[in-house]
């Protein structure tokens, strides 16, 4: 490989730039381009990704050899930068090794600072800096560091503490001090004489003490932690290709722990969980940056506004506040100019919210990272929507700025009012990531998982969450840390999954050896249930109902300019009254799918339905169709009426026969009463009603075609309701749907039975009305002779079920015994359930609709499988020219924002 593969920035010369994210990842190239605009940020240079594809393909011999000579040149270029000598025994540079790949993947690799540390270089830094406290702690942090990154220094069993840790609270429990910072310089050197031991005791090796031999431990530990299982998952969990490998950006140290004009710190140009446009953060005096990531110590707020918010939250008196927690706006007035400059200048540069990371050595400021920032799906609507009233953005890039599917948080529950009022609030924290959400009690990762695959509901509680725990987080309700800031890592991953979680939670002491949390002198145990507002940042006793989230403001504004750009319509699958209203509400213009199977579930209707299909002839079949038809009737009212003037496509019955009849005995003998039969006939009937292949059975218009008195009360319900409906001022818009067609033949038979008895029904009322008359593709063979199919239907509904199961050959009841094996081994990239297969279904869909084109001139051609929710779907149908999707009420808003996404990138 020929590329250049290392790419200086600093004062003096800048390789890279903001648009070289590939190769120099998001990080790298960041950097880059704050050096560029004229920020200071401490000097380096970037390895590029290819390196890392290099390592993963050939290991750490061939990548060390190619970019080994380059390695020296950037090194040289720092310290000529910086003035000092990297691995000097009076002067020494040192220097961060820090992952950084294309896709921001907060936390999930390595990060090893302090490098360049020895036994001779930590006097000199003792001298130079006039320090020695100072050097002793950045070489303890040193080999703390390298010890767990890059030699795999880790607890033994999962219960245990950090190795490290043990030994600093043995020290600081002999000496009888609390803080860190109350160690004496001794006490350092004793524990650094500790760590090394521990490290030779527990791995048989010396620590190293050549720096070079550190940075390439460190270089090759940060291509490591590429593939380690928590990059992998988060990786999988956010589609970002395993390929793209990490670049690795080894930089100038800068000290925020230089006593108490240095400090470190982290913010958003914007508030990432409710997008308000107000600047805001958190630092530490006296700290290193990864003080305030790992959420050790309580930090403080950047601004003045949001120290005051901090305080209500954390019931901390305005007194208490300015003596022990003054925001950095009081405390260091100039830096704090300096750093609105800065993020006000990288917003307007970006145009997009930031995300800072700042360090100030002795009264002086430098820019260690921008970035995008993560936030929440409620966040990213309203600053789309605000940039965009602020002249930032234009119209196509607020729409496209934010993922359809983030939209599903906004949709997610909050406490119900009444609930909550009785509900006990126990301890809070902060309101790290919104919404409202309710469990039991686990204390570890891999047990949460365990206990959801068990059908539970659980809180995940944690002393403070590290990535290794994203397993757990993902599948839990919500996360509870007592420790640990609004950029914690607890906080910044459940705000990029649009998980509830409260940090930060001081009150609250996690024992998980015990498996026990204590707030306020109360034991709660694993298993107990709390619930947490992840908006407000309470934590409550006891389990607490929930309810849907109201929805206006910035998120209508986004619905409205989706509207403006998007071509596909949006219908909704509704079967009742209710989720006809929600859908609605949600911005469906129609029904796309009423399943009328799907109205029998209730109460005794399924009685009725039992009667039906157990019948043994067509005088009981009729007998049960007659207590049926008032209660579709009813029932198609309702949804006419919610959806006045809308189209509403009802779609005949097709119940897969397995999921409606009894099958215990007890179930059975109740059948057999009410039908006056014995229970030996009806256990009979059951046994001959038993299908092999249910999917693909007796359902669907083979139902209506052995039984035409089924048909035939279904077309006159869905007929007289319209009337009904119209005589009442309402205006129906009926589209009638015939399901699993393979053949004209199939459609012809059905269709002449509707058409008679909407017949019979016009002249006993002496009253008519339009209705369409339709069918489902959904069967392979439908969508092959679709043209033929499409000279009596006038319009095209493409049940992408179905014709997933029966194009793929796969159960669509049973995919969860092979499926995840199958996305490992990439046989298909996601569940073609969930996301249409557009080269094997897709092609079906497409010849289909050409096909029906061709033989009917603007045939209506809609999406009514689960599909018709899912964005890259939507994507996939609007280049086919599709006319509508229909998705569950819930996904309607996201289909909305889809389609407009789908239409912009056209
Ligand atoms: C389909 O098959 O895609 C469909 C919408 O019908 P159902 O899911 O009811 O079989
Ligand atoms: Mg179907």
């Amino acid at each position: 490989m020929a590329n250049k593969l290392i790419y200086v920035f600093g004062a003096s010369q800048t390789d890279g730039a903001a648009d070289m994210k590939n190769t120099l990842g998001g990080k790298g190239a960041n950097l880059a381009e704050m050096c560029r605009l004229g920020i200071s940020v401490p000097p380096g240079f970037t390895i590029a990704t290819d390196a890392c594809t290099v390592y993963t393909e050939q290991g750490q011999d061939a990548v060390r050899k190619l970019i080994e000579a380059e390695v020296k040149q950037g090194v040289a270029f720092v310290e000529k930068e910086m003035g000092k000598t990297f691995g000097d025994a009076n002067d020494p540079l040192l220097v961060s090794v820090r992952s950084g790949s294309r896709a921001s993947m907060p936390g999930m690799m390595d990060t090893i600072l302090n490098l360049g540390l020895n036994d001779e270089a930590v006097a000199g830094l003792a001298k130079k800096s006039g320090n020695e406290r100072f050097a002793w702690d950045s070489y303890r942090r040193f080999i703390q560091m390298y010890g767990d990154v890059v030699m795999g220094l880790k607890p033994e069993k999962k219960e245990d503490h950090d190795p490290f840790e043990e030994i600093i609270d043995e020290i600081k429990a002999k000496r009888g001090v609390e803080l860190d910072t109350d160690l004496s310089v001794d006490d350092l050197k004793h524990m650094v004489a500790e760590f090394k031991a521990l490290v030779k005791n527990r791995l048989g090796r010396e620590f190293p003490n050549d720096p070079w031999e550190q940075l390439w431990g460190s270089v090759m530990a940060v291509f490591q932690s590429w593939n380690n299982d928590r990059a992998v998952l988060y990786r999988k969990m956010n589609d970002i290709p395993d390929s793209w490998g990490t670049a690795v950006n080894v930089q100038s140290m800068v000290f925020g722990n230089l006593g108490d004009n240095s400090g470190t710190g982290v913010a958003f140009t914007r508030d990432a969980a409710t997008g308000e446009d107000m600047f805001n953060g958190e630092f530490l005096i006296n700290a290193q940056g990864e003080d305030v990531v790992a959420g050790i110590r309580t930090p403080q707020q950047i601004t003045l506004e949001g120290s005051r918010r901090w305080a209500v939250l954390a019931q901390v008196s305005e007194e208490e506040r300015k003596s022990k927690y003054p925001s950095l706006e009081e405390v260091m007035p100039a830096i704090y100019e300096q750093l609105v400059k800065t993020e006000t200048a990288l917003e307007n540069h970006y145009k997009d919210m930031q995300d800072i990371e700042f360090t100030i050595q002795e009264n002086k400021l430098w820019m260690l990272q921008t970035r995008s920032a993560k936030r929440t799906g409620a966040a990213l609507v309203r600053t789309s929507i605000e940039m965009l009233q602020q002249g930032m953005i234009d119209e196509k890039t607020a729409l496209q700025r934010v993922g359809a599917d983030r939209l599903n948080e906004l949709l997610h529950p909050v406490f119900d009012g009444a609930a909550i009022k009785k509900a006990k609030s126990i301890a809070n924290g902060l309101p790290a990531s919104p919404g409202a959400a309710t469990g039991q009690i686990v204390f570890f990762a891999d047990e949460a998982e365990e206990w959801v695959a068990q059908g539970k509901n659980v809180i995940l509680v944690r002393q403070e969450t590290s990535p290794e725990d994203l397993r757990g987080m993902a599948v839990a309700q919500g996360i509870l840390t007592a420790r640990g800031g609004m950029t914690s890592h607890a906080a910044v991953v459940a705000r990029g999954m649009g998980k509830c979680c409260v940090s930060g939670a001081g009150a609250v002491r996690v024992d998980p050896k015990a498996r026990t949390m204590t707030v306020g002198g109360v034991v709660y145990k694993e298993g107990d249930w709390i619930s947490l507002d992840g908006s407000k940042g309470q934590v409550y006793a006891g389990k607490i109902d929930t309810k849907d989230a109201d929805l206006s403001g910035d998120f209508g504004k986004l619905m409205d300019l989706a509207d403006k750009y998007k071509r596909l319509a949006i219908r909704a699958n509704a079967d009742t009254p209710e989720d006809a209203r929600v859908a609605r509400n949600f911005g469906a213009v129609g029904i796309g799918l009423c399943r009328t199977e799907h109205m029998f579930f209730e109460g005794d209707r399924i009685k009725a339905v039992r009667e039906m299909i157990l019948a043994q002839n067509e005088e009981g079949r009729r007998k049960a169709l007659a207590k049926l038809l008032p209660m579709q009737r009813g029932d198609f009212e309702g949804i006419y009426k919610a959806m006045d003037g809308l189209p509403v496509t009802v779609r005949l019955l097709d119940p897969p026969l397995h999921e409606f009849l009894p099958h215990d005995e007890a179930a059975q003998r109740e059948m057999a009463n009410e039908m006056g039969l014995s229970y030996e006939e009806i256990k009979h009937r059951v046994d001959d009603l038993h299908e092999a292949n249910p999917m693909m059975g007796h359902r669907g218009c083979r139902l209506g075609i052995t039984y035409p008195e089924i048909t035939e009360m279904q077309a006159r319900a869905i007929i007289e309701a319209a009337l009904n409906s119209k005589a009442q001022g309402i205006t129906p818009k009926v589209e009638i749907m015939i399901p699993l067609v393979g053949t004209l033949r199939e459609f012809n038979l059905q269709a002449k039975l509707i058409r008679a008895t909407a017949e019979a029904v016009f002249a006993e009322r002496n009253a008519t009305i339009d209705y369409l008359l339709g069918t489902m593709i959904e069967t392979p063979r439908g969508a092959l002779v679709a043209d033929a199919i499409a000279k009596e239907a006038e319009f095209f509904s493409f049940g992408t079920n179905d014709l997933t199961q029966m194009t793929l050959g796969f159960s669509r009841d049973d995919i969860g015994k092979f499926l995840p094996c199958y996305l490992n081994e990439g046989v298909y990239e996601v569940d073609p359930f969930q996301s249409i297969d557009q080269t094997g279904v897709g092609q079906l869909v497409q010849a289909a609709a050409d096909k029906g084109r061709a033989t009917r001139t603007g045939i209506k051609l809609g999406v009514c499988g689960e599909h018709g929710g899912d964005p890259a779907s939507i994507g996939f149908f609007n280049k086919v020219g599709l006319d509508y999707v229909s998705c569950s009420p819930f996904r309607v808003p996201i289909a909305r924002l889809a389609a407009a996404q789908a239409a912009i990138k056209e």
